[in-house]
């Protein structure tokens, strides 16, 4: 593995005791320690015919899923005697989010929109999976870097501010996939994960825009990946309950945004409904049944101190407490800011101190990340 380009924190980061003991399994998989979930699903047969009705692979799915959270208990090397098999946990979890996507729940705009027959939703992703790049990044979270990031095209929000516009919505005019963007299926993403861990990746990162409509193609590229990699969600976190539970076993590290403290705001600029409640009924779920393994990322919006960002650390501080949260500076105005003159401008120095204060007051680990 290369270590040219790692920023001095990425290596810092590491001795602080809290970081070390929040993302152990993490590290043992960096350190070849422990495997990747993906790797141990599988290795576990589930009993099912593709055929089956969906209600009755949601069930054996559930139940396979008691069984996979104990495999995880066993020792590294009784795991590495397991084989390969063909119906795995990962096989289901795959069946399962095609049909899904026949009547698209992925997201909890729930369009209901048949992707398989060429319907489109609100984030106008067809069947296929498009992606925009994929690189080692070093400027994720020092914990994270060098980070192998694939970016999909498309997003569920419609953020006014969004930094990535380019490839999550300015598109959407001409309601076609833009022209740099480049298909993947399973297999060809899997190639392209495994090219990146070759290069030295400490993760796979998905993202985008935003990588929930493509779950069936990440799911199904963990069936072709074969490098004992971390496999990383980095998200908007508007998942369905159903979708979480398909990826919930799966990834060893979650990436959540957490932008807004209440709904009001969340409508307002990112034309969402519900979102405090499903966002927070997610990342109670991954901190308690996932990894646990988290870096919310907290974007500060000028003006929102009060309504958004503590009521976020306090959150934080009472329900997940095992999460470390990169407080975020780099909000811009750009994009449609232009429409709301509160959030048209860069969050001042007072603002983010005043974040900061309050995430120190609470207690809450950010500064390795941030
Ligand atoms: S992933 Fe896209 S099509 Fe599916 S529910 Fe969400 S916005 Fe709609």
């Amino acid at each position: 593995m290369s270590f040219r380009f790692l920023r001095p924190d990425s290596v810092s980061a590491w001795h602080n005791e809290e970081i070390q003991t929040r993302f152990s399994r993490y590290r043992d998989i960096i350190d070849d320690k422990e495997m990747a979930r993906y790797l141990i699903a599988k290795t576990l047969h589930c009993e099912y015919d593709p055929d089956d009705s969906l209600q009755k692979l949601v069930k054996e799915f559930q139940l396979k899923a008691n069984e996979f959270e104990n495999l995880l208990k066993i020792e590294r090397e009784q795991l590495e005697q397991r084989e390969k098999v063909e119906k795995n946990f990962i096989s289901l979890a795959e069946l399962i989010a095609k049909k899904y996507l026949e009547n698209c729940i992925f997201c909890e705009r729930r369009c209901e929109v048949n992707r398989v027959e060429g319907e489109k939703g609100f984030c106008l992703i067809p069947q296929d999976s498009y992606i925009t790049s994929a690189f080692l990044h070093h400027g994720e979270e020092s914990v994270l870097v060098p980070s192998g990031t694939i970016f999909f095209q498309g997003c569920n929000f419609a953020c006014v501010f969004c930094q990535n516009f380019d490839i999550s919505q300015s598109w959407k005019g001409k309601r076609e996939i833009s022209s740099i963007a480049q298909q993947v299926d399973p297999k060809s993403l899997a190639g392209l994960a495994e090219r990146l861990a070759d290069k030295g990746a400490l993760n796979i990162n998905y993202v985008g825009g935003d990588p929930i409509p493509n779950i069936h193609t990440i799911i199904g590229s963990l069936q072709h990946q074969t490098s004992n990699i971390t496999q990383l969600w980095n998200s908007n976190f508007y998942l369905t309950d159903e979708a979480l539970t398909l990826l919930i076993h799966l990834m060893d590290f979650w990436l959540p945004d957490f932008k807004y403290g209440n709904n009001d705001c969340a409508e307002k600029y990112s034309g969402i409904e519900r979102y405090y409640d499903v966002l927070t009924r997610n990342l109670k779920r991954i901190h308690d049944e996932g990894s646990g393994e988290i870096i919310i990322r907290h974007l500060v919006m000028p003006n929102h101190i009060d309504c958004c960002s503590k009521p976020i650390l306090d959150y934080v501080v009472e329900e997940i407490p095992n999460s470390v949260v990169n407080i975020m500076g780099q909000y811009r105005p750009v994009y449609h800011t232009n429409r709301f003159e509160e959030i048209n401008r860069h969050p001042t120095s007072k603002e983010m101190k005043e974040v900061k204060n309050y995430a120190n007051k609470l207690g809450i680990l950010w500064k390795p990340v941030s």
